[in-house]
């Protein structure tokens, strides 16, 4: 199917099963009995907001089976499945065995765009490790620079499903993807696509790394235009050799330093194109520059090359790129800088829940008082440590699994002077920063990255960087 041909799917009597209440479950239920599907919802919990939920959809004529999310009621012809249900689960396994197809919430949205009456909107989709939200974000503010009618919609704003079927027309979308979404979209085509990055993640629901990154891999799966691919990782390159593309498509990397034809790159400060110029052996054309970009580090830089490339082969011009990267700001928790006191700057990265995260932002600061810890969801932190090691003035460990860092830190970064924090209630974050200032000398960046996950210690990453940063106030009122 052509990227801009709209599937006809005859919804009328056709028994769907939903696997999973929630986000993605409810509003599926909901179009798919709209357009004359007979749905049954199973769910496996049965708590009071799942009764509550159940309710609302029954009273609509939707077969809810709360307690019991295994079983594959027997006329079921499709099943739909939020995105984070493991693969196999005996649900899906049930359903691999009688022939039935399997959709996540992403294959459902790119098959019933166009059928509320508006027309479908080519899709600009980005995936990857890390900088996802970031990217995808900096593209809506490009293409909206341009003067298109856009979103930025996935695991961000608008819901898939809510951009697709609502009454806003829109004429391309920004999308994120993530590898579990990816999983269950088999016939997702984009306009374009970019992969930004490769790291291990997620592996223990893909399987292995090689089925993480034939996931990610999907989302190149009949391009038209371009397959956006990180020249400073190979593995997104060999993505876009395996995959299937539209006769016409070109692979457009990005990179750091100097652009080779068909890349897009930095030159002395300036983020330049030298894939969407008509001659692109000898010419390159300026987009905006690094200082455009908030903020400048060299991953976030990464960022908005790709932004730029999806952009670009959409047709935008390049005064849109920077004018778009201009307005764009990011979002809290990533790389936010809280305050200067006493010439040591204060920066939140909690969003930084992984060791590829927290490697980038290290990258960006040349001399650090690191704030780490937390869960380390079996990640390990040799490679991390080395990397940082003769940049690091000092470190402030927290968390379950702290000695897991400190452990990489007496190995590779011996003389480093590390605090380690033997407590995991809410007040700890404030002694955390006051130990972390003292470790401070004039020009350092004092910067919570932790590589970890925050549930030993709070809600979510958000509640632990809005620790950091009221604990980085009380400490500028105190040294006032
Ligand atoms: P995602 O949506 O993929 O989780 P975000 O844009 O929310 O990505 O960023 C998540 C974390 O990853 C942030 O802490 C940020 O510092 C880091 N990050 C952002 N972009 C990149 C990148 N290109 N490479 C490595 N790390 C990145």
């Amino acid at each position: 199917m052509g990227s801009q041909e709209v599937s006809t799917v005859d919804w009328q009597g056709k028994h769907v099963t939903v696997a999973g209440l929630g986000v993605s479950g409810i509003p599926a239920a909901r179009a798919l009995h709209e357009r004359g599907a007979i749905v049954t919802v199973v769910n496996d919990g049965d708590d009071e907001r799942a009764r509550a939920q159940a309710a609302e959809l029954e009273a609509l004529g939707i077969t809810v089976r709360l307690g019991d999310g295994a079983t594959l009621p027997p006329s079921t012809e499709l099943v739909v499945t939020a995105p984070g249900w493991q693969p196999d689960k005996p649900l899906f396994l049930a359903a691999a065995e009688a022939g039935v197809d399997i959709w996540g919430d992403v294959e459902l949205a790119w098959r019933l765009r166009g059928t509320n009456g508006c027309p479908a909107a080519p899709w600009l989709a980005v995936t990857g490790t890390n900088g996802k939200t970031t990217t995808v974000r900096m593209l809506a503010s490009i293409l909206e620079a341009a003067g298109l009618r856009t979103a930025a919609v996935g695991n961000i704003g608008v819901s898939l499903l809510d951009a697709v079927l609502g009454e806003q027309e829109y004429d391309v979308l920004a999308v994120e993807l993530s590898s579990y979404q990816l999983h269950w979209a088999p016939s997702l085509r984009a306009h374009s696509a970019a992969v930004l990055n490769l790291a291990p993640d997620h592996l223990d629901w893909h399987g292995s790394m090689e089925a993480y990154a034939a996931d990610k891999g999907r989302v190149y799966e009949g391009n038209t235009v371009a397959c956006v691919y990180n020249a400073a990782d190979p593995a997104t390159e060999e993505l876009v050799r395996e995959a299937d593309v539209e006769e016409g498509c070109r692979a457009i990397g990005f990179t750091l330093g100097t652009p080779g034809p068909s890349q897009l790159g930095v030159v002395d400060g300036i983020l330049v194109d030298r894939a969407f110029v008509a001659n692109r052996q000898k010419q390159a054309q300026e987009l905006a520059e690094v200082s455009d970009v908030d903020p400048p580090a060299p991953h976030n830089i990464a960022n908005a090359l790709a932004a730029a490339a999806l952009a670009r082969a959409f047709g935008v011009e390049p005064a849109a790129v920077r004018d778009g990267l201009r307005a764009f700001r990011p979002d809290a928790h990533r790389i936010e800088h809280v305050a200067d006191i006493g010439e040591v700057a204060y920066v939140d990265d909690s969003k930084a829940t992984n060791t590829h995260a927290t490697e980038a932002s290290l990258a960006a600061y040349d001399s650090i008082v690191w704030i780490a810890g937390g869960l380390a969801k079996g990640a390990t932190f040799d490679g991390l440590v080395t990397g940082a090691a003769k940049r690091l003035r000092g470190v402030v460990l927290m968390g379950a699994d702290r000695a897991l860092i400190r452990e990489a830190l007496t190995r590779h970064a011996p003389e480093v002077p590390v605090v380690d924090l033997d407590r995991t209630d809410t007040g700890a974050m404030a002694e955390a920063v006051e130990h972390a200032a003292r470790l401070a000398r004039p020009g350092d960046t004092v910067l919570l990255a932790p590589a970890c996950a925050s549930m030993d210690m709070f809600t979510n990453y958000n509640k632990r960087g809005e620790a950091f940063a009221d604990a980085v106030r009380a400490h500028a009122e105190k040294s006032a």
